[in-house]
């Protein structure tokens, strides 16, 4: 299938793309095209002009200072096969080498994930459990969106238009803590028909003193499990506390059920991949 006739730019400054964003309201941005592309061949959507990012030296890169920043367009390769990262946020590595096959890890990036908000994406979870900060420039200048308030629903997030994302900050994390990703693949496609993040981070004495979890996939966008979060707060880490808190896991969450799997069967696996997920992250911590 083809898509309808588009025109093409390839900016190489954040300026230059803000300024084709503004004076093309029907303009898109391009990043790695393996959402965006597949939609337009089916006609779902058919920017008249799109603007490729993959020129602009600004949205590449990671950049460890305390904090890590990841340019936007930084690709799944990069991100598996960064040295800092799986020093500093091995659950982002662990988790880019899980995407799709190597075709999809070259060319995917992270901001593209994120921007597009696939209910069942894999980075989107990752990075809510992780406590990012996204930044975006746009018409009205930058701002830093708290990833707690960047997922609005399926395939919507906080931008607005004619806005570019441009990077992530992962907080700067210190004493104890582990981080674990686990997916249950769907068989066909390899995308997440559940997948959960947990982070957590122990005191000295064995505390819970933060814990993360973020469900991708059983809803229309990426949730915070809080429930499961609260039981786990300021616990001495056991595996009969890792096994209350999983068992509610999916307590206030939304799910979808499709083809693929029903609602119910979402909500189990949300339970089996937390417990999985939080048992990893705490052993890692220890
Ligand atoms: C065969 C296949 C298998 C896949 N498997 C998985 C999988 O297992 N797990 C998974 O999570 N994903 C999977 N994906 C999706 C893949 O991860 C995509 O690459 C990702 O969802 C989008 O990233 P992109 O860079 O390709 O963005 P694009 O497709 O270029 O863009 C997606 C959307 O985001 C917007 N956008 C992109 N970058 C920015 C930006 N910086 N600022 C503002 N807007 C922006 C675009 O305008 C577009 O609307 C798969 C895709 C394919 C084709």
């Amino acid at each position: 299938m083809f898509p309808s006739d588009f025109e093409y730019a390839a900016p190489t400054t954040i300026q230059e793309a803000l300024d084709l964003l503004s004076q093309n309201p029907e303009a898109k941005v391009l990043a790695g095209g393996h959402s965006l592309l597949p939609a337009m061949k089916l006609r779902l959507t058919s920017p008249a002009l799109l603007v490729d990012i993959s020129k602009i030296p600004e949205l590449k890169g990671i950049h460890a200072n305390g904090s890590v920043t990841i340019g936007a367009f930084t690709t799944y390769n990069e991100l598996e096969n960064s040295q800092e990262l799986a020093q500093r946020v091995p659950m982002l590595v662990e988790c880019a080498k899980n995407i799709g096959d190597p075709q999809v890890r070259n060319r995917g990036t992270i901001g593209g994930a994120l921007a597009h908000s696939d209910p069942a994406a894999d980075m989107t979870a990752v990075v809510l459990a992780l406590g990012a900060d996204i930044k975006a420039v746009g018409p009205n200048g930058e701002r830093t969106i708290a990833v707690d308030n960047f997922f609005v629903d399926m395939l919507q997030s906080a931008l607005e238009e004619g806005e570019l994302l441009t990077e992530i900050t992962v907080p700067q994390m210190s004493g104890k803590v582990g981080m674990a990703y686990e997916k249950f693949k769907h068989p066909a496609s390899g995308y997440a028909i559940v997948g959960v993040a947990a982070l957590v981070q122990l005191d000295d004495s064995g505390t819970i003193a933060a814990c993360r979890i973020a469900v991708t996939g059983a809803g229309p966008k990426a949730q915070r499990a809080t429930a499961a979060e609260n039981l786990l707060l300021n616990q001495q880490s056991s595996p009969d506390g890792i096994a209350s808190a999983a068992a509610q896991a999916s307590s206030g969450l939304d799910f979808i059920g499709d083809i693929s799997a029903s609602e119910e069967y979402r909500a189990h696996l949300t339970q089996v991949l937390a417990k999985r997920a939080l048992t990893k992250a705490l052993e890692r911590a220890q």
